[in-house]
């Protein structure tokens, strides 16, 4: 698997999509085998799936006195690089969602990183889904890793979607990077009219019209290459490279957490 370490602090500013309010993230590099830590306000937990505080549209984490939304676009560009141990220092409720995409933080980050040893792969020994009617996650043993996404908005632009992404031999740059978030006009004015999504804009977000996009879109089947950018990113909270097939159906951060959830707990009673 593909592994590195930081060589010095990177950041990013800019308007977090749900308060609307400017956060910074600065990214540090840890001690080898540390794993990955999250600090704000003085408070500080690890990056992983038991410190997920909140699941409604973003990934939350937190320790239960503070927390930090939108982790999972850093987090999949964190996982692509095979970035494990790091101290994530934010200043905001939220990590900035710049273009809406991955593809900043792996800009930024990519001058920045050398070959280093990192933690093991969690090694899929049997399957395990998570889901309901609606939607599913299935992961599978598998010699190697990759990731697949299916949508479905019927009567929508979006109609029926696929992506998938092998970590191993395809480039998480040019494959899920550039996909940005997006969401259906009529979802946009219901988020407004709450309160939500102050911070979104044409300029960090693809809204879903009637008839077509709200900008040319970047890449072919852009949304279903999101949700596997989601999964990539969510998955990072197992702390380690997954080596595993994993297909999700109409899923979301939900189950996507929930399934590292299991993974970690079934690793756990593996070992004890
Ligand atoms: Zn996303």
């Amino acid at each position: 698997m593909n592994a590195n370490r930081l060589t010095r602090e990177v950041s990013f500013r800019g308007v977090g999509v749900h308060r609307g309010d400017i956060c910074e993230v600065s990214v540090a590099p840890g001690p080898t085998g540390s794993g990955c830590w999250m600090e704000r306000d003085g408070q500080r937990w690890p990056c992983l799936a038991d410190s997920v505080v909140e699941l409604e549209r973003c990934t939350v984490l937190g320790n239960g006195q503070t927390s930090v939304s939108t982790v999972e676009h850093l987090f999949a560009a964190l996982a692509s690089f095979g970035v494990y141990d790091c101290e994530i220092r934010v200043d905001g409720s939220e990590i900035p969602i710049l273009d809406g995409s991955a593809l900043p933080f792996v800009e930024g980050l990519k001058p920045f990183l050398e070959p280093a040893p990192g933690p093991e792969p969690l090694v899929l020994q049997g399957p395990l889904w998570v889901g309901n009617e609606q939607s599913q996650v299935l992961a599978l043993p598998s010699p190697v890793c990759r990731f697949q996404y299916a949508l479905h908005y019927p009567g929508t632009v979006i109609g029926y979607q696929e992506a998938s992404y092998e970590p191993l031999s395809e480039s998480f740059e040019q494959k899920l990077a550039p996909a940005r978030t997006f969401a259906l006009e009529r979802e946009v004015e219901w988020l407004r009219s709450q309160g939500l999504a102050r911070g979104g804009s044409l300029d960090n977000a693809l809204v879903v019209l009637a008839d077509g996009f709200s900008s040319p879109l970047r890449l072919d089947q852009e949304m279903a290459r999101h949700k596997c950018l989601d999964l990539v990113g969510d998955l990072y909270l197992l702390g380690r490279p997954l080596l595993a097939q994993v297909f999700a159906v109409k899923a979301g951060h939900r189950w996507h957490v929930e399934l590292a959830r299991k993974m970690l707990r079934e690793l756990a009673e593996n070992a004890g």
